[in-house]
């Protein structure tokens, strides 16, 4: 775990966020695990790739860049699997589109 990653991670996960009006999950562990395999998979393939999914080859999916993140669904749809970004109308979100870099280290137990 690569604690600078995992802040450009979340530093991306509010700014995104914001700019497309979406929220973070009301079950804050969710979106910490999915900021947290975000920044494994960006560490250990060069990109942040979806962790939500499970992919026979992981290095030609983060090449091919589909599922990486903000990925293809999220951007032309604002769909989003992992319930990171979510819609105002979700029944899961929070209304909340800020995790600061204590928090998500907490829930991580870092
Ligand atoms: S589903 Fe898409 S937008 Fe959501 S975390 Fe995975 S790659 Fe990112």
């Amino acid at each position: 775990m690569s604690l600078e990653t995992l802040e450009s991670i979340r530093q991306f996960a509010e700014f995104y966020a914001k700019r497309t009006n979406t929220y973070f999950c009301s079950d804050k562990t969710v979106t910490a695990y999915v900021l947290k395999g975000l920044a494994d998979n960006k560490k250990h393939l060069g990109s942040p790739l979806c962790p939500c999914r499970y992919y026979e080859d992981k290095r030609e999916e983060a090449i091919s860049s589909y599922w990486n993140c903000p990925c293809l669904p999220m951007r032309e749809r604002k769909e989003c699997h992992c319930m990171l970004f979510l819609p105002s109308e979700n029944n899961y979100t929070s209304r909340n589109q800020n995790m600061s870099r204590q928090q998500l280290k907490t829930l991580l137990t870092l």
